[in-house]
């Protein structure tokens, strides 16, 4: 592990659970080790880097070249890295493997790829290959480090390693140029120890012309037959001179290279956008975890494939994070839903929650494979509206509650006798009116989701309930319409049955039917003039009238029951006897003398007397136009209690007709025995 001058940068290294030393921030981390291994940490590591959130804003440079050509001296130099260097003493190798630092104060990730020339040590050719893929797949820029000896050395190590470049490259992106990620890449070539007595011009023709030659060499699939290096990878050159023997200008060269990494002003700049392999830097370390992993299991490496993959991964962890505060949010009011309350203003709630969540996501997934984040977007906005459904469905449910409570009070409180209502048809009219637009309005604020969520059904479902409720209502007051018709009708049908009762005359039934049928007449049209105002049906008047004509009858009859208890009718009796046998025609009290014919009188009168209760017994007017006849029942119609209308006009039957007969005949013996005695008395007075 090395250390570094610049101490203030310095984080002191953290250890993890698992014993694992995670590197500080200006270190270097081996994200492939010597067993080819990925590390676990690069995800943190970039995290640490502060560069998770970097979206497209970042560089991947990686260094290629033989052992102890001052790769990582360079690369340090360049980047401010910590990369270990050979010490010089006891020239021991660097480990194998791919390591990575950050860019001091630059959002660079630099890759030093130590060992891919298994070709010089006669070894793992392997590892020269996967390496090589690696570093296309991820890097923007390769640095290509070799000696200015090596030059023109075809057959050098070098060479080897590029035409394996080359041919990583057909297979990455060869066929896949149109669609696929960005191919391009720069081939940086950096010589070193460059003397001076070549120029670099003459350097870097003899390159060009080996790397046309290498090229030309390769066995290209039929398809790609015509394909030119030019076509995937730009190629620049640059020398330094020797680090030890001037290395003044050694440094000086450095610091000019340096700015071609930095300032992105110069012509020469390095990094330019058609390098960039497009792949969001919070997705860089599964992205590359993936990529070694198909290259380790020497499966075909399908960048594009690769690239929809790490956006399924990515816009799956970006939802679930983006869920997670929607969650919460959804959830507050989950409870005073479930308790039944109308949540003031849902709507707006939830299109806050949904679109935050969306913007959560779309901030980091659209930078990934656009279809991968169409399809994630779909999922997710399935997800938010299943799981806002319940809410509004409750809201709907708990605001039918509310609507149709509001509307039984309003009803309540209008048909008070203190509530104006006057017009009951009115009254409901303007009650259903309100409710109904207060349910829509709420319902159509919390409707957020016009494809799949409706609020019309509950509508029609609260509509219902209310005709029925309104119907509750229209028949209580009816019914207590009735009850006052029938007051009313018992009130006034009194007297008049009274005074015809006492009357006596043979035409007392034609009176009571004459009063009786204009006080029902009066009864039934008072009900219809009513009725028009509560909007009943024509079934309801039916079944009203019938109600009140048997009220109206039970009414008469209960007054005659009244007017014909045994007492009453007796002492009806007794008056009529009397006023025919103790006074005169004149209506002047007899006083008997010895020689008045006390029998006849007495006969008469008690005849007459006995005469009348047939005509109680029965109501039976003279006139027969007068007869009254229940009208039957509807059928539709509660039988409150049945009437047998029939045997509700006899009023005495036979035998209590003869009873009544005695009983009078004892009274009327009695007033007899009292005439005679009176003679008696005044005979012998
Ligand atoms: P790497 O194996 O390619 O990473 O090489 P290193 O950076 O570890 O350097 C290997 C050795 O070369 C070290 O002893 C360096 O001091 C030395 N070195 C680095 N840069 C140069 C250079 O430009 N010229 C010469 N002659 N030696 C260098
Ligand atoms: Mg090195």
């Amino acid at each position: 592990v090395s250390t570094t001058p610049d101490a203030g940068t310095l984080v002191n290294g953290s250890t993890k659970p698992n014993g694992h030393i995670l590197p500080t921030i200006s270190e270097q981390i081996q994200i492939i080790n010597d067993d080819k291994n990925f590390t676990p940490d690069l995800s943190a590591q970039l995290e640490r880097w502060g560069l998770r959130d970097a979206g497209f804003n970042y560089n991947v440079v990686a260094v290629f070249g033989s052992q102890s050509t001052g790769k990582s001296t360079l690369l340090n130099r360049l980047f401010g890295t910590t990369f270990d260097v050979m010490d010089e003493t006891k020239r021991q190798q660097t480990t194998k493997g791919i390591w990575m630092c950050r860019g001091k104060g630059m959002s660079v990730l630099v890759m030093d790829v130590e060992g891919t020339d298994g070709r010089e040590r006669g070894e793992d050719q392997d590892f020269e290959r996967k390496s090589a893929l690696f570093s296309l797949a991820s890097s923007e820029v390769l640095i290509i480090n070799l000696w200015e000896h090596q030059v023109g050395l075809y057959q050098g190590a070098n060479m080897g390693l590029l035409k394996t470049v080359f041919e990583v490259n057909l297979g990455l992106f060869g066929k896949k140029a149109q669609d696929g990620p960005q191919s391009r890449t720069l081939l940086l070539f950096v010589i070193r120890d460059h003397i001076g007595v070549t120029p670099l011009s003459n350097l870097q023709t003899t390159l060009t012309a080996d790397l046309t030659r290498i090229w030309d060499s390769l066995s290209k699939p039929p398809a790609l037959a015509q394909a030119q290096l030019s076509d995937y990878f730009d190629l620049a050159f640059t020398a330094l001179p020797h680090k030890i023997l001037e290395s003044q200008k050694f440094e000086d060269e450095v610091a000019k290279l340096r700015e071609r990494f930095m300032d992105k002003t110069l012509d020469n700049f390095v990094f330019k956008d058609i390098y960039h392999k497009r792949i969001p830097a919070d997705g860089v370390a599964v992205y590359m975890e993936n990529i070694w992993q198909q290259v380790q299991s020497n499966k075909d490496l399908d960048l594009p494939t690769q690239q929809e993959l790490l956006a399924q991964f990515r816009c799956d962890e970006i939802s679930s994070g983006a869920l997670i505060e929607f969650n919460e949010q959804a959830k507050s009011q989950k409870r005073p839903i479930e308790a039944g309350k109308v949540v003031q203003g849902l709507g707006e709630l939830m299109r806050n929650w949904r679109d935050q969540a969306l913007a959560r996501y779309d901030r980091d997934a659209s930078r990934y494979h656009n279809g991968v984040y169409t399809r994630k977007r779909l999922d997710l906005y399935a997800t938010i509206t299943s799981t806002l459904s319940p809410l509004f469905l409750g809201q709907l449910k708990n605001l039918h509650k509310a609507c149709l409570s509001t509307f039984k009070a309003t009803l309540q409180n209008l048909l008070s006798p203190s509530g104006g209502g006057t017009n009951f048809a009115d009254v409901v009219g303007e009650a259903k009116t309100e409710c109904e637009e207060s349910f829509v309005k709420v319902a159509q604020e919390a409707c957020i989701e016009d494809k799949d969520w409706s609020w019309e059904e509950e509508l029609s479902l609260l509509k219902e309930e209310v005709e029925n409720v309104a119907d509750v209502f229209r028949k209580d007051e009816t019914k207590k319409m009735i009850n006052l018709i029938e007051r009313n009708f018992k009130k006034q049908i009194s007297e008049p049955v009274e005074l015809a009762l006492n009357s006596g005359t043979l035409d007392m039934w034609d009176k009571v039917l004459e009063m009786f049928k204009k006080l029902l007449d009066k009864a039934e049209s008072s009900y219809l003039t009513k009725a028009k105002t509560f909007n009943c049906t024509e079934e309801e008047n039916t079944n009203s009238l019938a109600i009140i004509r048997r009220r109206a009858w039970q009414a008469l009859r209960a007054k005659i029951d009244e007017q014909t208890t045994d007492a009453v009718i007796l002492s009806k009796l007794r008056v009529h006897f009397e006023e025919r046998f103790r006074y005169d025609d004149q209506g002047v009290p007899r006083v008997w003398k010895p020689d008045d014919d006390i029998d006849g009188a007495f006969k008469k009168a008690k005849d007459q007397t006995l005469a009348l209760i047939p005509l109680y017994a029965n109501i039976e007017p003279q006139d027969s136009s007068l007869e009254y006849t229940l009208p039957p029942a509807p059928p539709s119609s509660t039988p409150e209690e049945e009437i047998d209308f029939s045997s509700s006009l006899t009023i005495f039957s036979e035998t209590k007709c003869m009873d009544l007969s005695t009983r009078f005949r004892r009274d009327a013996d009695a007033y007899y025995v009292e005439a005679k005695r009176s003679t008696v008395s005044s005979i012998a007075q």
